[in-house]
């Protein structure tokens, strides 16, 4: 948003005498032109300034995130900005999707960078959210995902997606977006999203953008800082066997490919192989056969050291 867009708000609100209002943007104004990013922390404040920017029919444009942002996180975040009139981005690290209290301990915190990128990204606002402020009691919402939070993740992370559905549910009420961005890098949380999106009759738009990955193929990941030397240098494993995965998929079949990548990873000392899975891209049905019509993904996590890495290719 710009400072013209922001002074005719400011004009209409004086119009109607909305003084709470103009204070408000008079404040975001006072930012805004010193080029400054909005950080709230409150789902009151930034929902009132949706509410202003909305009334006067701008397009908001959301990347949830949780932080110690990378390439993966920018590439969302530019693509965002090109398309919306306002870019909200939020930095919140959710209890609720961790299943291990060790990981959740050890996940990076970097609030500071973080906040000073996306100012540098030209980002209109921040939401860094407090524990208490997502959830002021506990949330015992279960969404009815159907096959969704049942497979892979699902199996391994027993709760991780119903709290993902959880948080991205708060955000979305507060923030009400009209398009959001995912990463493919988390594709069963994102196909999961466009799910509970249809199941909460939401009117936001999930926009779906290709994993960005490191020059030696490891697909970005806030965890890639928590590996060891020695673990970062055989991570890109991960990748260059799904890739050969992708080409034995002329020989192969479903099932014989999935033992193939299984026996791989028996030969790698530092790795252990959760799950490899080719499903399609809607349910997340095991594909039996290469001629079933549908869109077919390999999904992969792999335990390396205390890191759990995931990663995944299109078959078609
Ligand atoms: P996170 O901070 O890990 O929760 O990720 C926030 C968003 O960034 C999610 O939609 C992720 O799928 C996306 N993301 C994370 N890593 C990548 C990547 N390497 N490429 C594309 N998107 C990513």
């Amino acid at each position: 948003m710009n400072h013209a867009n922001l002074l005719k708000i400011i004009e209409t609100s004086i119009e109607v005498h909305d003084v709470g209002k103009v204070e408000h943007l008079t404040f975001s104004i006072s930012l805004i032109s010193h080029n400054k990013m909005i950080v709230y922390r409150t789902k009151k404040d930034l929902a009132t300034h949706l509410d202003a920017l909305r009334s006067h029919g701008k397009i908001v444009g959301f990347v949830p995130t949780m932080g110690a942002l990378h390439k993966g996180h920018t590439s969302l975040i530019e693509r965002a900005k090109s398309e919306n009139d306002a870019l909200v981005v939020s930095i919140f690290i959710n209890p609720t999707q961790f299943n291990n209290t060790v990981d959740l301990e050890n996940y990076p915190r970097k609030m500071d960078d973080d906040l000073k990128l996306l100012q540098a990204l030209e980002v209109d606002i921040a939401f860094t959210p407090s524990v208490k402020e997502m959830y002021p009691e506990e949330d015992h919402r279960i969404f009815d995902l159907g096959n969704l939070d049942k497979v892979m993740e699902g199996k391994y992370r027993e709760g991780h997606l119903q709290g993902v559905a959880q948080i991205v549910s708060k955000l979305f009420e507060t923030i009400r977006p009209d398009l959001a961005y995912f990463g493919r890098k988390d594709f069963q949380q994102l196909v999961m999203i466009k799910k509970l999106v249809q199941l909460l009759n939401m009117e936001t738009t999930i926009i779906s953008c290709p994993i960005v990955r490191e020059a030696d193929g490891l697909a970005m990941s806030s965890r890639n800082e928590l590996l060891t030397r020695e673990e970062r240098n055989v991570a890109p494993f991960i990748y260059i066997t799904l890739k050969i995965a992708r080409e034995k998929k002329a020989f192969l079949s479903p099932a014989k490919l999935k033992s193939w990548v299984a026996e791989q990873f028996e030969n790698q000392p530092l790795m252990k192989l959760e799950y490899f899975e080719i499903v399609d891209d809607k349910e997340l049905k095991p594909v039996e056969e290469w001629s079933e019509n549908v869109n077919k993904v390999g999904c992969i996590a792999v335990q390396l050291g205390g890191v759990r890495l995931i990663d995944n290719v299109i078959f078609d």
